[in-house]
């Protein structure tokens, strides 16, 4: 997908500042942070929203959450909470259409969102 921004950052053609890379995610700031910590966690395969993910899924699935959970630990604010969203389409207000976890933490968070 080479018009997708974020298979750009997987490749290295988008620079990001990575905090997080496995196998098969990678963890990068967001560019435009809603919190004092606020990262994206995504498939180093291209999955357009989750109504595109599957049953073969499930280790990258379970992987994008086991890392955003090792990360808000490293960066200590695991204990005072945080918040992991998946946005998806119009309503939900996705607007890269590359799976993405938002880890937000740093801040109390309001609810219910917008
Ligand atoms: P969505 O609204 O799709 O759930 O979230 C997309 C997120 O990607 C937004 O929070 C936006 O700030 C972030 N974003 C969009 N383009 C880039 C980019 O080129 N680099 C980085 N680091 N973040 C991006
Ligand atoms: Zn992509």
């Amino acid at each position: 997908m080479s018009d997708c921004i974020f298979c750009q950052i997987v490749s290295g053609q988008l620079s990001s500042t990575i905090i997080y890379e496995d196998e098969l995610v990678l963890g990068f700031e967001d560019m435009n942070a809603q919190a004092p910590f606020h990262f994206l966690f995504i498939p180093k395969k291209h999955i357009t929203t989750l109504n595109d993910i599957s049953d073969l899924d499930q280790s990258i699935v379970g992987q994008l959450i086991i890392a955003a959970s090792k990360v808000a630990k490293q960066k200590g604010f695991a204990e005072d909470g945080y918040r992991t969203i998946f946005n998806c389409n119009e309503h939900g207000g996705q607007t890269v259409f590359h799976i993405h976890l938002h880890l937000l933490g740093g801040r109390r968070l309001s609810w219910p969102p917008g």
